[in-house]
């Protein structure tokens, strides 16, 4: 999948008596391969717009295509069949389950689904991609959170998404180890061709991506090509 379109996309979370606009008729596009941060403050629909870009929730009205095709409008299977296919998620709390190993962690996704390829030499591949091929076999509390947040990066790359959408990822972690994360996440953008869409608070790592989109109440404010592009 090459290019994601989001045209008039609006958001709206209605409650008992009270509704929020999480987003306000927002346009965007994305093309595979950019490296983009998106910044802004707390409330101003950052995750929203991911979880909407991930299939993951659906717009209250505007088109979100992914290379014209409007995925949403089909039924439940075929929409999350797309999604595995295509899209892999990062979080700031890991959620990794607690009682499987790293190794275990990472085969979850491919047997969710049927995969053409070997499952567990695929999850050993990718272990070692983020550099944790001593952990296999280490549960998630032995770990340290950058080497959880590797595990988790590991998971969301095992079935080679077009799209890595990752939602404050570094949020949970020290500078230093950030800024790991960060460059694993650019490696595997550079090395791999995938998009990567990941909402930060950090200006330091944000003002690094090849595009910075700044959110607020809802609306792009700006939209700029950063230093890496
Ligand atoms: P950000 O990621 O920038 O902090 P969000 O996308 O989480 O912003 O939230 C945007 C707005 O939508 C906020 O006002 C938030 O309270 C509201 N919102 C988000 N998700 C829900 C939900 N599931 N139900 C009700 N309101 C929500
Ligand atoms: P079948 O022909 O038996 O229906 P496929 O191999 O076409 O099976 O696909 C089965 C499932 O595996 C589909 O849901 C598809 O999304 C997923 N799938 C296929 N190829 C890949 C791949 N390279 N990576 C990840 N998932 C895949």
């Amino acid at each position: 999948m090459e290019k994601i379109e989001c045209k008039n996309l609006h958001k709206e979370f209605k409650g008992d008596g009270t509704s929020t606009v999480a987003l306000n008729n927002i346009n965007l596009s994305f093309q595979k391969g950019e490296f983009t941060a998106i910044i802004g403050p707390s409330g101003s629909g950052k995750s929203t717009l991911l979880s909407l870009i991930g299939t993951l929730d659906k717009p209250s009205n505007g088109t979100l295509t992914y290379d014209r095709e409007e995925i949403l409008k089909k039924g439940k299977n075929k929409i999350a069949d797309f999604r595995f296919k295509e899209i892999g998620f990062i979080f700031q709390q890991f959620h990794l389950l607690p009682t499987l190993t790293a190794l275990e962690n990472v085969l979850t996704p491919l047997f969710a689904r049927k995969v053409p390829y070997t499952k567990i030499e695929r999850a050993k591949e990718v272990l070692k991609q983020v550099g944790l091929t001593d952990k296999l076999d280490s549960l998630p509390s032995q770990l340290s959170g950058g080497q959880q947040q590797r595990v988790a990066i590991a998971r969301a790359i095992v079935h080679k998404p077009s799209w890595l959408l990752a939602d404050e990822p570094t949020g949970n972690l020290d500078t230093e180890t950030g800024e790991r994360i960060y460059e694993l996440l650019k490696e595997l953008n550079e090395l791999e061709g995938c998009g990567v869409l990941f909402v930060t608070h950090d200006p330091v790592l944000a003002a690094k991506a090849s595009r910075i989109i700044t959110m607020k109440d809802g609306v792009v404010l700006s939209d700029k090509e950063g230093v890496s592009s």
